[in-house]
């Protein structure tokens, strides 16, 4: 059966194709719509965010919508293949650089998890930059653990509101501090 998945995506480091992060962005949605099996339905602005940890480059950060028959495992696959082509680099450091990036952050069929994947993504909640451009496209599909919408997750962490589940990490970054690129 078809269902759709929210993407988040995010790369802060140069290709020597591509270009600057905006620019791989753009690349690897046009790489992700020509997937055989993903439809890509909708795409936010890509915006502009700090970074996070000893990192000190900005990322650039979309969100997207899916339509696919994949089920979460098959289309992480996908993803990380799309990834590996646009040659990020594992470093081993949690926050080091990246060309790109994509998680899965919401499904339409609702929550997942086996070994190395959880859906919704367990840090996406207190993430401006995966919120912000979300919102855009994304504003009334509900978390399936939290039973709040984009708009409200987003409106919670600009204003700093506890979540009623326990999140891991802390990276509270403000939603309104994301620019346009
Ligand atoms: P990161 O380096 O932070 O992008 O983490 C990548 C790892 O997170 C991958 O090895 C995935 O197996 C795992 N993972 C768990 N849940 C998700 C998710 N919802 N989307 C993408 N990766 C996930």
């Amino acid at each position: 059966m078809r269902s759709r998945y929210l993407i988040a995506v995010g790369g802060n480091v140069r290709h020597p194709r591509y270009g600057s992060p905006p620019k791989v962005l753009r690349a690897a949605l046009r790489a992700l719509d020509g997937e055989k099996g993903i439809k890509l339905k909708a795409a936010s602005r890509i915006v502009a965010s700090a970074p996070l940890g000893p990192s000190q480059r900005r990322y650039a950060n979309a969100a997207v919508i899916v339509r696919s028959k994949l089920d979460p495992p098959a289309l992480l696959a996908r993803l990380q293949a799309i990834e590996h082509r646009f040659a990020r680099r594992r470093r081993g450091r949690r926050w080091g650089a990246r060309t790109l990036d994509l998680d899965i952050v919401l499904w339409s069929m609702g929550a997942w998890a086996s070994p190395g994947l959880a859906i919704p993504h367990p840090a996406y909640r207190t993430r401006g930059f995966v919120l912000a451009p979300a919102l855009t496209i994304a504003r009334d599909w509900r978390d399936p653990l939290t039973v709040l919408t984009i708009a409200h997750l987003a409106a919670r962490l600009t204003r700093r509101t506890p979540l009623p589940i326990r999140q891991p990490g802390r990276a509270l970054s403000s939603v309104g501090r994301a620019t346009d690129f």
